[in-house]
């Protein structure tokens, strides 16, 4: 099988330029970035009125974080669970299982945590594709039950049959705990991008508002720009991360719980727009998978994030909460529902 996997997302031009320019006329020298790789992603934090030691430490506050939740890492505190089939969580990691578990709830299971062994069977864990047969998918989704996971206390259980993967929403969350870190150290403004998963701490320092741009599927230009203040945005897409056979079928990292394979989407990307980085992860992926019908039904009927979700005919929906600071790139149509 021929591999190809194609990673990050967002780029944040305005912000890079911004940043370039603020470099230059800012004779105290303190504008700090960093850029490092972790979470199978590239990272790039640029933070104002901070110094190398605090951008460091936050470097070690993404892989400490990583080192409890990745299910690539064996000590897991998430691996530990899969293999024995119960644990008792840290406080950071039961806080992001009870916002994902919620999520899951929320999203009527479009979001479920427990897509791992279809992620591991899919061959998406370790880069070998495999595409199951249909009563393997079938004995799949009888795994797949964000119910199937227990707390008792501080207890959390599950079925022999349940694994959970938190891919979904742990950038996001962790992207959440850097702006926190940063706060703690007294930097107001500042900008992690954690490969698509974008934090936006405070204003520029001349007051404004960053700009922040969503790049095209085709990575060549950008599908809209968000006016954006202390939120998240969040962008979930097929075309992120994917094997193709020789054939030319494609098969994406999203998986619809109710049939234990990619998502099978007439969206090409969801972003979402939240102050709540964890909900943005959880709901960018849950509404890609939903469709778009569904999508921007789900949109329409909750006030707590913003979407703009691009179809595969090149209409682009956009919540009315966040009209006023999107702008749409020319090519691109507004959805205009009938
Ligand atoms: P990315 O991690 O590329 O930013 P997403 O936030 O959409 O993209 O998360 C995709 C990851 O989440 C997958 O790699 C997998 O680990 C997990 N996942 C896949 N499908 C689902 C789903 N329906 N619900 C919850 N998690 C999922
Ligand atoms: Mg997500």
């Amino acid at each position: 099988m021929k591999k190809y996997i194609n990673k990050i997302l967002i780029i944040t031009c305005f912000l890079i330029l911004s940043a370039i320019s603020l470099i230059s006329c800012d004779t105290s020298g303190n504008v700090f970035k960093i850029d490092f790789f972790a979470l199978d992603t590239y990272i790039s934090v640029t933070a104002y009125d901070c110094d190398k030691s605090i951008l460091a430490g936050l470097e070690e506050l993404v892989r400490s974080y990583e080192n409890k939740i990745s299910v690539t890492n064996e000590d897991s505190q998430v691996s530990l669970f899969n293999r024995n089939k119960t644990a008792t969580f840290d406080s950071d990691i039961s806080s992001l299982l009870e916002k994902s578990l919620d999520a899951c709830k929320k999203t009527q299971g479009y979001f479920d945590i427990t897509v791992h062994p279809a992620v591991k069977k899919w061959g998406f864990f370790d880069d070998k594709l495999y595409v199951p047969t249909s009563s393997e998918l079938k004995e799949l989704t009888n795994k797949i039950d964000y119910k199937k996971i227990t707390c008792n206390g501080e207890i959390y259980s599950t079925t022999s049959d349940c694994e959970i993967d938190l891919g979904g929403c742990a950038k996001g969350y962790i992207g959440d705990k850097c702006a926190e870190y940063l706060v703690e150290h007294n930097v107001t403004s500042a900008v992690i991008n954690l490969g698509g998963n974008v934090k936006v701490l405070g204003k520029k320092t001349d007051n404004s508002k960053y700009n922040i741009a969503i790049e095209s599927p085709d990575k060549y230009g950008y599908i809209a720009y968000i006016s954006a203040e202390d939120t998240s945005i969040v962008t979930s897409g097929a075309y992120e991360r994917n094997f193709a056979d020789e054939s030319g079928n494609i098969y994406h990292h999203i998986i619809d719980p109710f049939t234990a394979a990619p998502a099978q989407s007439d969206i090409c990307s969801v972003s979402i727009i939240c102050d709540d980085g964890t909900l943005a992860d959880c709901l960018s992926t849950a509404l890609y998978v939903m469709g778009s019908q569904k999508a921007i039904e789900f949109s329409n009927t909750h006030d707590n994030f913003g979407a703009i979700i691009l179809m595969n005919d090149d209409t682009v929906f956009v919540s009315e909460s966040i009209k006023n600071i999107v702008t749409l790139e020319d090519k691109y149509i507004l959805y205009r529902e009938s």
